[in-house]
């Protein structure tokens, strides 16, 4: 039995937090799990759960299902053992909590919401712009010519406003970043350890704790496939092509005098189609395994934000796709205007949704293999079969 009467409980901000440190106090004591994933040989490393090692351990959580499954003192067991759950609770508010400003952490709350009014008017302003700015005939023609979008809006005027909101969410991200490795427990040399910056890109590059311990990420049926894996990954990819395009068309433009549109076959057109495929392949794979999701496994008030973050990389990839189609037609004005609008609204909104779950996750992986080397002198952190 679990000696919860012997454990030192720290104070906690929030229910969700108490939960898991709750939870964490039963696990700590039976340690069946212990070679599933990261979750538990870093529990094990510590006695008392203050919020930080929480918001560390939640980060560490790909919500595979497997220790839910595993666990005998899962419900209906008076315990009410649901791991996933109460971490994912825990990652929820950790969004918020990091937030910068701070004034703006209730986006996190009414995420769905606030994202699709920004995208809405994002998208509105940029066409409204273009049908102001431009004249019809030159909105409405055919333009195929080397700097054929910037009749239509002048590249000063997209670098201005392009760089301005890249600029304000790069800083909003690392400042809430930094937030919390500071309270996770790392160090700027923890930073600067090559060793352990390695080890946290293989595993997040290859999602090594979403596999449930090499059996699967389980699924609606209780049956362990790694399509969630897949669809995560065809996400991740996605979008770092699309990213690569965008730098190298910036390249392109100052270095070597080229100016968009491309040719199908240059690099930053076969880069982003590659990249927007998979983003469209992710994005809806994903959402339909959350719709697919053991209810036991999900904290619903995730849902939005996840759907929202979903929705605009989606819209982004469809957009993106559409102008490279009909960029030769009447139509490519307003499709360019569209999708300048989507990309402007996911730039303005990605610290406050899903994408700063990433970054986060990151650096929990980087305090992960830190920790586990300075327990076992191994390279190779334990846990996922590795135990
Ligand atoms: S989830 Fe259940 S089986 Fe796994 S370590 Fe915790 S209490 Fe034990
Ligand atoms: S990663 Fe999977 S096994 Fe590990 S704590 Fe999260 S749900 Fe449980």
């Amino acid at each position: 039995m679990p000696a919860t009467n012997m454990h030192t409980t720290a104070a906690h901000a929030s229910a969700a937090l108490k939960e898991a440190d709750r939870l964490m106090v039963v696990c700590n004591s039976c340690r069946y799990c212990e070679g599933l994933c990261a979750v538990f040989p870093a529990m094990e490393m510590r006695r008392v759960f203050h919020d930080g090692d929480l918001n560390y351990l939640a980060s560490l959580c790909h919500n595979c299902g497997a220790c839910y499954f595993d666990c005998q003192f899962a419900p209906p067991h008076e315990f009410e053992v649901d791991v996933p759950r109460a971490l994912a609770r825990v990652r929820a508010e950790s969004y918020q909590v990091y937030a910068w400003p701070r004034a703006f952490a209730g986006v996190f709350a009414r995420n769905g919401l606030i994202i699709s009014v920004i995208a809405v008017l994002s998208v509105a302003a940029f066409i409204l712009g273009f049908v102001a700015y431009n004249d019809p005939l030159v909105l409405l023609g055919i333009h195929t010519e080397p700097g054929a979008f910037y009749r239509l809006m002048r590249h000063s005027t997209m670098v201005i406003l392009f760089g301005a909101v890249f600029l304000y969410s790069i800083v909003a991200i690392v400042t809430g970043a930094r937030m919390f490795w500071g309270d996770i427990g790392g160090s700027t040399t923890t930073l600067a350890e090559l060793s352990s910056l390695w080890q946290a890109t293989k595993d997040a590059g290859r999602l090594r704790y979403l596999d449930g311990g090499e059996a699967g990420c389980m699924n609606h049926d209780d049956r362990p496939i790694d399509r969630r894996k897949h669809y995560h990954h065809a996400t991740f990819y996605g979008f770092l092509l699309c990213f690569a395009s965008t730098v190298i068309a910036t390249l392109y433009h100052y270095l070597l005098g080229r100016e968009a549109p491309y040719s199908w076959y240059d690099v930053p057109v076969v880069l982003g189609t590659i990249g927007g495929i998979g983003l469209i392949v992710g994005s809806l794979g994903l959402f339909a395994a959350k719709l697919q999701r053991d209810p036991a496994l999900r904290d619903d008030s995730l849902f939005g934000m996840d759907a929202a973050f979903l929705a605009m990389l989606f819209m982004t990839s469809v957009t993106g796709l559409a102008l490279l189609v009909l960029r030769s037609t009447p139509a490519m004005g307003l499709l360019l205007a569209l999708h300048l609008g989507v990309v402007f609204a996911l730039f303005l909104t990605l610290p406050y949704g899903k994408f700063v779950h990433g970054i986060y996750r990151f650096l929990a992986l980087v305090r992960y293999a830190k920790e586990q080397r300075s327990v076992t002198g191994s390279s190779q952190p334990r846990g996922n079969g590795d135990a």
